[in-house]
């Protein structure tokens, strides 16, 4: 019970998880060369020895313990805003351990369907922060043939469903696919992906289970190589975090641990919940990254002697004007929260959806307008071990001076940033990520429409038309 430190955090998964990473199974995460990054960067959560971090990452409990904040239902508005401050600071682990959040906001309206499932609910929750674990956002099915309902699929496996119920719990079989972390976490919260009929009944169906449960099986896959140089790959060689496609082979789940089994009517609110809190970690990051490409932007073409084309200009204007439109609307989002009626804080759901449908829909374009601006070298910069060279790096030197100050080496930084962020295995992994990771496109414009006060604006229209 309590904080956990990082050593211990790693020696408790290794815990018999079953693991699948490029054709071979896993035995130990903790010891395989391919989670040493993804590894550090979920040990980073627990450095609450930090000084620097202590106070943003703990909070005290109301039972006078310290948690990690990322357990803090937000009550206030500066406990609201220190969440979105912990989300800059925490790993990508550490930020969908944030599932709890979907699952408190609708635990009310759970109670009253079921009080035993909500009361599931708190009791999860609580162990899992006073157990320091980290957990796994569980919620895309494979899905099959987009056309048809779960039960209508071919195989009536291609959404998780409840395959048996006994008296002590129920038995599920499915796969979730794409989920952030997996093999890294100590529980796995599964919920529905999205709204069910009636006829849908058995894949209503919401849990949380440790990754070792028997019948859990993961295949990962992420973007980077055990080891990259840390010169040519600033960011992708310190930040790596595997996708886990996770199977569920006639699992059994404890009905301590079932949050959901057959209620259709609520299967949407687990969906639409989990969107919200995920969508605003997402912008938090995404205000981050659009001001790095503010940033790489204005580097490339300085060195370049490009700052005072007016097609720079241009450019370097649409990605500010990007940048601060996502800034102002979290800020928006989190000025006009909405309150749930046990008194959570969360960020006003219009404000949200609409900054994430701006930030996805116009990302291509702005990596476009950085690409333009920066050039092949983008690409095509040799690496740095040619850099120190002897005879390959002197001619590197030579030509990549552009003015008398220029420096080469941090010349060369800018541009492999620019190419590891944009337009190489973490590139191509941010340019679907912005559009599908916390549901596409059409997951906001749903969204937008339930939301928005459609009421208000017929009426102005009708006003201004002169038919009122
Ligand atoms: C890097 C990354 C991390 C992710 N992390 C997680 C995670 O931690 N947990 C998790 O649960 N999920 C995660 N996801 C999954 C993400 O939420 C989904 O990718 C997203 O919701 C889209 O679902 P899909 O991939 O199945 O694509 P699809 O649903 O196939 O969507 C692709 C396109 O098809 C369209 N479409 C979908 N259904 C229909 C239909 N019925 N009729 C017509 N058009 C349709 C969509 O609008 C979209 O344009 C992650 C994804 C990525 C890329």
């Amino acid at each position: 019970m309590g904080l956990k430190t990082a050593a211990e955090y790693r020696a408790s998964l290794n815990d018999g998880r079953v693991i699948y990473w490029g054709g071979e199974k896993i035995t130990d995460v903790t010891s395989h060369p391919r989670f040493q990054v993804p590894l550090e960067v979920a040990c980073s959560d627990y450095a609450y020895d930090d000084p620097d971090i202590r106070d943003l990452i703990t909070y005290e409990t109301e039972d006078g313990t310290l948690a990690h904040r990322v357990y803090q239902v937000p009550r206030t508005v500066e406990e609201l805003h220190k969440r979105l401050a912990l989300g800059r600071q925490m790993s990508i682990v550490g930020g969908v351990t944030g599932v709890y959040m979907a699952l408190l906001q609708i635990k009310d309206r759970l109670a009253a369907i079921n009080p035993q499932f909500a009361e599931n609910i708190e009791n999860m929750y609580r162990y899992a922060r006073d157990n320091d674990l980290r957990a796994a956002e569980v919620i895309t099915d494979a899905k099959g043939d987009r056309s048809k309902k779960a039960h209508e699929q071919l195989d009536p496996d291609l959404y998780v469903r409840i395959v048996e119920r006994r008296t002590d719990g129920i038995v599920v079989r499915g796969a979730k696919l794409h989920i952030t972390g997996a093999p890294l976490v100590h529980e796995l919260v599964v919920m529905p992906t999205k709204s069910m009929r009636e006829d849908e009944a058995d894949y209503a169906v919401a849990f949380s289970i440790p990754v070792n449960t028997p019948g859990v099986k993961i295949i990962a896959r992420s973007f980077a190589a055990a080891e990259l140089n840390a010169f040519d790959y600033p960011a992708s060689a310190h930040h790596s975090m595997p996708e886990g496609f996770v199977v569920f082979d006639d699992v059994f789940v404890p009905w301590d641990r079932v949050f959901l089994a057959g209620e259709w009517q609520m299967a949407g609110a687990f969906a639409a919940s989990l969107g919200l809190w995920e969508r605003t970690l997402g912008l938090v990051m995404a205000a981050y990254e659009a001001e790095l490409m503010v940033g790489l932007a204005d580097l490339v073409t300085e060195a370049q002697g490009k700052e005072r084309d007016p097609h720079v200009q241009d450019a370097i204007s649409e990605l500010i004007c990007y940048a601060e439109m996502i800034r102002m609307g979290i800020d928006h989002a989190c000025a006009n929260y909405e309150t749930t009626a046990d008194g959570m804080l969360h960020p006003n759901i219009l404000g949200i959806n609409v900054t994430k449908y701006y930030y996805a829909s116009n990302f291509h374009s702005m990596v476009k307008q950085l690409h333009d601006v920066a050039g092949g070298l983008v690409i095509t910069l040799p690496e740095e071990a040619d850099l120190r060279h002897p005879e390959a790096g002197a001619y590197l030197r030579k030509y990549m001076a552009a003015k008398p100050d220029t420096d080469v080496e941090q010349r060369m930084r800018v541009f492999n940033l620019i190419r590891d962020m944009t337009a190489d295995a973490l590139g191509g992994w941010y340019l679907v990520t912005a559009l599908q990771a916390g549901g596409g496109l059409k997951a906001q414009r749903i969204m937008m429409a339930r939301t928005y006060n459609m009421a208000k604006a017929r009426q102005e229209a009708l006003r201004a038309a002169g038919a009122l």
